[in-house]
């Protein structure tokens, strides 16, 4: 059994995304990275695919595949090109599975076809320019006034797809962490909103220019100055958000992993090819120990990142929460492993290692990321820590 492609199905949507990746995702790929552009349309003919509402139900025009496929899906597309990869999970796990697994059902219906189609384009809005890992400490506040809707004051700040293009333009829909209060024992009641384009007070800030990498995708700060939303488009009860935090993102970890692992995977291949290729001292430089040291021990860790990714994608049931030991474990090895491999990719190929035609300069870039968005390698030791301390046993099972 191939634990990568656990059935029949599974095989078929990787070799669809493959072939759609190599012919319309590869070529784009240099050119988006240098001049750090967002290819808006291409993400949105992934509606096309059933793509963009892979795990949403199909009621609601979504796939209705399972972690496992979604694991595939980014694998595919960061091979080719990880800042797209990064624009697809932002819209299609951090808004379109959010919803899909939390909204209430007139919520539901009247957004999931938009943005399973690629009509709209969605983002997750958590951190702010003060508080990031510290999630609680968000100071984005939210207040209802009398007639029901709310009024949201704060800034985000690192929100994919938070602008669509270079002139400001805000991402249709965008789902907004916010203070609502405080529990009886005093602690931070955080509540989650749907703020869409055109609500007054609702703007980008800025676009962040400049990034190391992820460079296809566009990161926002987006300002919410005395934002109206109105009462429908509170999610489920105030107080309610860290339960579909936590769900949404053990999911968004596990993707963030594939994401790492389609980087391995490429990286590995060009070192490989290029180790035939090149000739130094009249032998290939695969025959040189050195060299096989980088390629041998890329390929185990790139083999033990694709079991454990896999083995916990098939086990990760999407919509609940307790899976945080594998999602956290995951993304915690994987990403670092898809930068180490990435960075052997580049020392195999010396100089043309270090030029963007060769592609692993930029996977080497994009893969830092991985170890600072959703949740940093830190945040990943001390859940895991915290987690086998309620959980000793998870380790002898
Ligand atoms: C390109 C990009 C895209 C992003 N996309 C999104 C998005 O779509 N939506 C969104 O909401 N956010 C997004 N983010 C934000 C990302 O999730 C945060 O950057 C990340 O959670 C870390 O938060 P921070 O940057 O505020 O760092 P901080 O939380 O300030 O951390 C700084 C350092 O301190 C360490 N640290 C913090 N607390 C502790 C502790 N208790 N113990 C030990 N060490 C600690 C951290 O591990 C880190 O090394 C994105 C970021 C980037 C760069």
């Amino acid at each position: 059994m191939d634990i990568a492609n656990p059935s029949e199905e599974h095989l078929m949507l990787r070799e669809m995304v493959r072939d759609w990746t190599n012919e319309y995702v590869e070529p784009q790929a240099f050119e988006h990275d240098k001049h750090e552009r967002f290819n808006l349309e291409l993400l949105r003919s992934m509606g096309e695919l059933g793509l963009l509402g892979i795990s949403a139900p199909e009621e609601y025009g979504g796939a209705g595949l399972d972690a496992t496929a979604c694991t595939i899906v980014h694998e595919e597309l960061s091979a080719s090109d990880p800042g797209f990869a990064l624009a697809y999970l932002a819209h299609s796990m951090l808004f379109v599975n959010n919803l899909a697994y939390n909204g209430t059902e007139a919520q539901k219906v009247r957004i999931l076809p938009k943005v399973c189609s690629g009509e709209w384009i969605g983002a997750m809005a958590m951190s702010e320019p003060d508080a990031g890992t510290d999630v609680l400490g968000l100071s984005t506040t939210a207040v209802q006034q009398d007639d029901g809707t709310w009024v949201i004051n704060g800034r985000k700040m690192w929100i994919t797809n938070g602008c669509i293009d270079d002139t400001g333009t805000p991402a249709d829909v965008v789902w907004v962490y916010a203070r609502t209060g405080t529990d009886d024992r005093g602690r931070v009641q955080m509540s989650t909103f749907l703020v869409e384009a055109g609500m007054p007070g609702y703007s980008v800030g800025q676009k962040i220019f400049d990034k190391t990498g992820m460079r296809a995708s566009n990161t926002a700060e987006l300002v919410f100055d005395n934002c109206i939303v109105p009462a429908d488009n509170i999610v489920g009860s105030p107080g309610e958000s860290l339960i579909h935090m936590m769900g949404n993102l053990e999911l968004e970890r596990l993707t963030l992993a594939a994401m790492a692992l389609g980087i391995a995977r490429r990286s590995l291949d060009e070192m490989n090819k290029y180790a035939t290729e090149r000739t130094a001292f009249k032998s290939q430089i695969r025959d040189f120990g050195q060299m096989q040291r980088y390629i041998g021990e890329s390929w185990a860790k790139y083999r033990a990142m694709r079991a454990y990714i896999y083995d916990t994608a098939n086990n990760l049931t999407i919509g609940t929460a307790g899976q945080r030991l594998d999602s956290d474990g995951v993304k915690r090895f994987a990403t670092t492993a898809a930068k180490e491999i990435a960075d052997a990719a580049m020392q195999v190929m010396g100089g043309y290692g270090y030029v963007a035609e060769y592609h692993v300069e930029r996977l080497w870039r994009d893969s830092k990321l991985l170890e600072i968005g959703g949740g940093t390698l830190e945040s990943h030791q001390k859940n895991i820590t915290r987690d086998l301390f309620k959980d000793a046993d998870a380790i002898n099972r």
